[in-house]
């Protein structure tokens, strides 16, 4: 097999996931380009695949003498991937995005797994001392004085499937919220995706209200949330119920020994328009000897999914924050501000996970087909830039 290089990623990104039409017609915004939007486009995905997001760093790869190899058409000066990325229309990208979970689905890539779930969560990404752009929220010290801004997201994620892709995020300025941006965000992609790709959503308590849990019900999709101390009428009966009772079950995940307690009984809160509630408590025993107890709640019924599967979904939430939130912004920038525009803040995230999601499935299913082992994605950018030819920069991991 050869190994892995940016051409060939190329090859896979254009071929096998069908993105030849989205990387020709990227969204160019520009009124007249002298450089093809593709070679633009590429080079911020080359540069996410080489841990080199900044701008600079990418203008700097386009302008190496190893441009050929990078799969980049032209060499460009700095300032273009500014003045491009800020004109650019980000429908695209997102779109791309869901056709490759399309393909990907259609595919098997998700064969192994009995379901697909969609987490819901925010973050914070790009600080800085003065506003700039209309995403950019204030941030206060305990004296309630703004000491910085900073822009805020919600993402959504395939988790639950054996491989987590991120595939679309929703910027959320001032007067906005995480709350309303996670429900936009769910509105714009459930109908797109069909209501039939993903089988739940799962979301931390912050997204555990009435409305969020009605915009589910309206979009077809059973929830999973964190039950905590903001609905506390539910939690008391649960607390009273359950710490009362042995567990209904124990089993092994790994070596820690987990319990569970599960009732679908309880009573709805006042303005939920549930029948009843199911919730489901594991009590997780590691062998370091820490324990780890926590509340879930959902609308399946036990005769759909059985308490070890609704374990198993409440536990996929912790992908977003681990292979979602965590990797994008260690490894892929996702913190860094490139260029200070919110057009180009949004185009660079969206491409920043178009990334992940085409090596995530090059990585984890193409080149592992076969008996062929997984490569780990650090060993994945080293083999990118040995193929290059080039010294692996320190801080790409
Ligand atoms: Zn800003």
């Amino acid at each position: 097999m050869n190994g892995p290089s940016l051409r060939r990623l190329k090859l896979y990104a254009a071929g096998r996931l069908k993105l030849k039409r989205y990387l020709a017609h990227c969204g160019d915004g520009r009124a007249q380009p002298r450089l093809p939007a593709r070679a633009l486009v590429w080079a911020m995905l080359a540069g996410q695949f080489l841990r080199q997001t900044a701008f600079h760093a990418v203008e700097a790869i386009a302008r190496s003498a190893r441009l050929r190899k990078t799969g980049i058409e032209r060499r460009f000066s700095d300032d273009t991937l500014d003045y491009f990325s800020e004109r650019a229309d980000p429908a695209p990208t997102r779109q791309a995005l869901i056709d490759v979970l399309h393909r990907a689905k259609r595919n098997k890539t998700f064969q192994d797994s009995p379901s697909i779930g969609l987490a819901v969560d925010g973050t914070t990404v790009g600080r800085c001392s003065e506003q700039r752009c209309r995403w950019c929220r204030p941030y206060r010290n305990e004296k309630k004085q703004i000491v910085g801004y900073r822009h805020q997201l919600a993402m959504v994620s395939v988790v639950g499937s054996g491989i987590t892709l991120p595939f679309d995020v929703e910027p959320y300025g001032p007067k906005d919220s995480e709350y309303a941006a996670g429900q936009r965000l769910l509105r714009r992609v459930v109908p797109t995706l069909g209501a039939r790709f993903a089988d739940y959503v799962v979301v931390d308590a912050g997204f555990a209200t009435n409305t969020f849990l009605h915009v589910c019900d309206e979009l077809g999709l059973p929830v999973v949330a964190r039950l905590k101390d903001n609905l506390p009428e539910l939690s008391t009966a649960v607390e009273k119920r359950f710490s009362t009772q042995r567990p209904h079950r124990v089993f092994k995940d790994g070596n820690s020994r987990i319990e569970i307690w599960d009732a679908e009984d309880f009573d709805p809160w006042e303005t939920l328009r549930w029948e009843t509630v199911r919730v489901l408590r594991y009590r997780q025993q590691n062998p370091d000897g820490t324990v780890v107890q926590a509340d879930w709640f959902t609308n399946f019924s036990k005769r759909k999914v059985v308490s070890l599967a609704l374990y198993r979904m409440a536990k996929s939430r912790w992908e977003i924050e681990n292979q979602g939130f965590n990797d994008c912004k260690s490894y892929q920038g996702l913190e860094h501000i490139c260029h200070h525009h919110p057009n180009s803040l949004l185009l660079g995230w969206l491409l920043t996970l178009l990334a992940l999601v085409i090596s995530r499935l090059y990585r984890l299913r193409y080149l592992h087909r076969g008996t062929h082992k997984v490569i780990s994605a650090c060993q994945f950018v080293r083999l990118l830039w040995l193929n290059l030819g080039a010294p692996i920069p320190r801080e790409s991991g």
